[in-house]
C-alpha cells in the first residue's frame, strides 16, 4: 500500500511525502524522463545538479531491447540506470499511441516491471485520443479498467500506478476513477493527456483533470503524464496533481528550443539569454550556438531542467505561503489558452468542488491578477457563507458605502456606530458588512483601486442577491448611541467562522472582551469569567479554547464541528496528541482544511480541540499522516 499524506496545502494542491522503498520524496514533484536507450544527462546527475528524489523511465523500451533486459532483469533497473532514489516505469501505453501497436502482453508488462524492481510501475492501459468518439473512448476506458482490475494482482511489493482515460468526456473520466479507486491501485496517472497539452487545448485538459480528480480516492498520489511544461505546472498542481514528468527537456533541447517560465524560445532567435541558470550564466546566446551537436543539445536540456526543476521549486513554495492561485493566474498573463482553463474553473460545480479543499486561511494575502482573481474558491466561500450564515439587525436596513482604504470600519468609524442599521461596504469581493471588514480573506486582500468592469459586474450581483436573501432596504438609519461594536463584530464572524447561531451558544453570559494595549484589537474573549475564544492577529479569525468548545459541544449536536475519532487513541487526544486520519470515524462534511474543530470519541465525549489539515473526504480516505493538529486535549 502507498505512503503517502498531505503535509500543507493551497488551492486543490498538496504539499505531500511520498514514501517508497528507496526514499522519500517531497510531493508536488519533477520525474525527468530518463531514456534507457541514450542518457542524454545520467538519473545520478539529475539528483546531484537538480534533488531530483524521482525518475521514470520506459519499461517497455528496456524490454524490447536484449541487452538491457537481460542487465535490468539480472542486476535490477536501480542499477541499470544508475540511480538509487525512486524510479517510476512507464509501461509501453504512449507507444502503443505514438506507433499504433505494440507486441507485449498489459500483465507480461506488469510482471516484467515488479522483476526489475520498479518502485512504481504502471498498468498498460489504452491511450484514448482526443478525437475518438464518445463509445469508442468508453469502450476503451472500460478495458483500461479491466486491465487494471487483472494489473494488481500481479504487483506484488511494486507499487502500481492505474492510469484513469475516457478522453474528452468528463463522465467517463470521472466514471474510470471512480472503478479504478475501487482497487488496489497506489498511484493515479492521468492519461490520454499529451494531445491536449501539446496543441494548447487547456479547457479540455482542466476539465479531464478535474472530472478524474473528482471520482479518485483523494489519499492515493496523482500524476499527470506528459506534463512536461512549467507553464501549466502551476495549474495541474491547484487542481491535486502530485507529480508531473518531463521529456520536454530532452525533446525540446534536441531541436535547439529552451523552456522559460513564460514559454518557449528558439535559441535561433535568441539575441541574449534570459535566464541566470548555470549553463545560461556561463555562455552568451552566441557562444551557446557555436557548441558542438552534442555539447549544445546537453546544455539546453540542463537550462530546460534548471528552469523545470526552479518552477517546482516555486510551487511548492507558493502552496506554503498561499499563494498558488496568484501563480496559475500569472501563467495565463503568459499564455492566453490557459484563460480558457481558468473559464472552466469558474463554473458552479467546479467551484463548489474547489471550495471543499480551499484551507479557509492563508498565511499570505490574497493579492488581484485579473478578471479571474474574484472567481477564487475564498471569495466564493465568502460569498456562500454570508449569504448563508449573516445575521441582519431587526431594523433590516443598510447604507450601502462605497470602498475605501482598509480596515473600512476606521473610514467609516462614525456610521458604524452612531447608526441603527448595518454599513455595508460595496466591496468587489462582495457585500462586506463592517463588522467582518477584519477577517481573513476581506481585510488581507489586494485590489487595484480601479477594477475591472467584469469584476465590478460580479460584486454587482452578488451585492443585489445580499439584499435580497435578507430582505433589507437601503438608506436612512436612526441614530444609536447604544451599540455595541466590539460585540457584534465578535457575533457576526463568530457565526461566519462556526456557522448560524455559534454566536448564541458562545457568548451566552457575562462577556469581558480583553484588547491588545498595542493595537486596540480585540485579542481574548471570556464569558462568565471563562476564556471562549481568542481573535489571531493575522486572519481576523478565532482560535476555539477548551471552554469554547465545550459549549459548542453541548449545544450542537453531533456530526456538527466535529471529528469523530476511534476509542482506540481517545487517551493520546486527551493528552493533546494529534489526531491521525487513520483513527479518523466520521467528520463533520462542512469542515474545510484549517478549520477549528471538536475532536470527539465514538460515543460523542469531547475529547479536543483542534485545527483541521483534511476535509471529510480527505479523512475517511488517508491511512497515512495528520488529520487534526490537536491544541488542547479535554481532560475532564
Ligand atoms: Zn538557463
Amino acid at each position: 500500500m502507498v505512503r503517502f499524506e498531505i503535509k500543507d496545502r493551497d488551492a486543490a494542491g498538496r504539499l505531500g511525502v511520498l514514501k517508497t522503498e528507496h526514499g522519500s520524496i517531497t510531493t508536488p514533484a519533477l520525474l525527468p524522463v530518463i531514456n534507457p536507450n541514450k542518457m542524454l544527462i545520467e538519473a545520478e546527475e539529475m539528483k546531484k545538479r537538480f534533488g531530483a528524489e524521482i525518475v521514470i523511465t520506459n519499461s517497455y523500451i528496456i524490454y524490447k531491447k536484449n541487452s538491457l533486459r537481460e542487465k535490468a532483469l539480472a542486476d535490477g533497473v536501480h542499477s541499470l540506470l544508475g540511480f538509487d532514489g525512486t524510479i517510476m516505469t512507464d509501461s509501453g501505453t504512449f507507444q502503443s499511441y505514438v506507433y499504433n501497436d505494440i507486441d507485449v502482453d498489459p500483465l507480461e508488462i506488469v510482471d516484467f516491471q515488479r522483476e526489475i524492481g520498479s518502485d512504481i510501475g504502471t498498468i498498460l492501459d489504452v491511450f484514448t485520443t482526443p478525437d475518438t468518439g464518445y463509445q469508442q473512448a468508453e469502450k476503451q476506458m472500460m478495458l483500461t479498467v479491466e486491465r487494471a482490475k487483472k494489473s494488481v494482482t500481479r504487483k506484488g511489493d511494486m507499487l502500481l500506478a492505474c492510469t484513469v482515460q475516457g478522453g474528452i468526456f468528463p463522465e467517463l473520466r470521472t466514471k474510470c476513477a471512480q472503478q479504478l479507486s475501487r482497487i488496489d491501485a497506489d498511484v493515479y496517472p492521468i492519461g490520454g493527456v499529451v494531445p491536449l497539452m501539446e496543441n494548447q487545448v487547456y479547457d479540455i485538459l482542466t476539465n479531464s483533470i478535474v472530472a478524474a480528480k473528482k471520482g479518485l480516492n483523494p489519499s492515493k498520489p496523482v500524476h499527470l503524464f506528459g506534463a512536461g511544461h512549467p507553464l501549466v505546472f502551476p495549474l495541474a498542481v491547484a487542481l491535486g496533481c502530485d507529480l508531473v514528468d518531463s521529456a520536454a527537456y530532452a525533446k525540446y533541447a534536441a531541436d535547439g528550443r529552451m523552456i522559460f517560465p513564460w514559454g518557449t524560445e528558439k535559441l535561433d532567435e535568441l539575441s541574449e539569454l534570459p535566464c541566470s541558470c548555470p549553463v545560461c550564466s556561463g555562455f552568451t546566446a552566441k557562444e551557446l550556438r557555436g557548441l558542438d551537436e552534442m555539447e549544445r543539445i546537453k546544455n539546453i536540456a540542463l537550462h530546460n531542467l534548471y528552469v523545470s526543476f526552479a518552477e517546482m521549486q516555486r510551487i511548492r513554495d507558493a502552496i506554503r505561503k498561499g499563494k498558488l492561485w496568484e501563480l496559475v493566474e500569472q501563467k495565463a498573463g503568459y499564455n492566453p489558452a490557459l484563460f480558457d482553463a481558468l473559464r472552466v474553473l469558474e463554473n458552479e460545480d467546479n467551484k463548489e468542488w474547489l471550495e471543499r479543499f480551499e484551507p479557509v486561511s492563508k498565511p499570505s494575502a490574497l493579492v488581484y491578477t485579473g478578471v479571474h482573481t474574484v472567481h477564487r474558491p475564498l471569495i466564493y466561500r465568502y460569498q456562500k457563507r454570508l449569504l448563508e450564515r449573516y445575521r441582519p439587525r431587526e431594523s433590516k436596513r443598510v447604507v450601502v458605502v462605497p470602498e475605501v482604504s482598509k480596515p473600512y470600519s476606521r473610514f467609516y468609524k462614525k456610521d458604524f456606530e452612531m447608526l441603527d442599521c448595518d454599513v455595508v461596504v460595496d466591496s468587489v469581493i462582495g457585500p462586506v458588512p463592517l463588522m467582518l471588514d477584519e477577517m481573513y480573506p476581506v481585510a488581507q486582500s489586494v485590489f487595484p483601486r480601479d477594477i475591472d468592469e467584469e469584476s465590478r459586474e460580479f460584486a454587482k450581483k452578488v451585492m443585489d442577491s445580499f439584499l435580497e436573501k435578507y430582505g433589507l432596504e437601503t438608506g436612512g438609519g436612526e441614530k444609536n448611541a447604544d451599540r455595541d461594536v466590539d460585540l457584534e463584530r465578535i457575533a457576526s464572524v463568530v457565526d461566519m467562522q462556526f456557522g448560524g447561531g455559534a454566536a448564541d451558544v458562545l457568548l451566552d453570559g457575562k462577556i469581558v472582551v480583553k484588547k491588545s494595549k498595542k493595537t486596540g484589537k480585540i485579542r481574548n474573549v471570556f464569558v462568565d469569567g471563562k476564556h471562549i475564544l481568542s481573535l489571531r492577529a493575522h486572519d481576523g479569525l478565532f482560535t476555539l479554547k477548551t471552554s469554547g468548545a465545550k459549549r459548542l459541544h453541548r449545544s450542537f449536536s453531533s456530526p456538527r464541528l466535529r471529528v469523530v475519532i476511534t476509542d482506540e487513541c481517545k487517551p493520546f487526544i486527551m493528552e493533546g496528541k494529534s489526531v491521525f486520519a487513520r483513527f479518523v470515524v466520521d467528520c463533520d462534511p462542512d469542515l474545510r482544511p484549517f478549520d477549528e474543530c471538536l475532536i470527539v470519541s465514538e460515543d460523542d465525549d469531547l475529547l479536543g480541540v483542534g485545527r483541521t489539515l483534511l476535509n471529510r473526504e480527505e479523512m475517511l480516505s488517508f491511512d497515512y499522516g495528520v488529520a487534526v493538529k490537536t491544541r488542547e486535549g479535554v481532560k475532564e
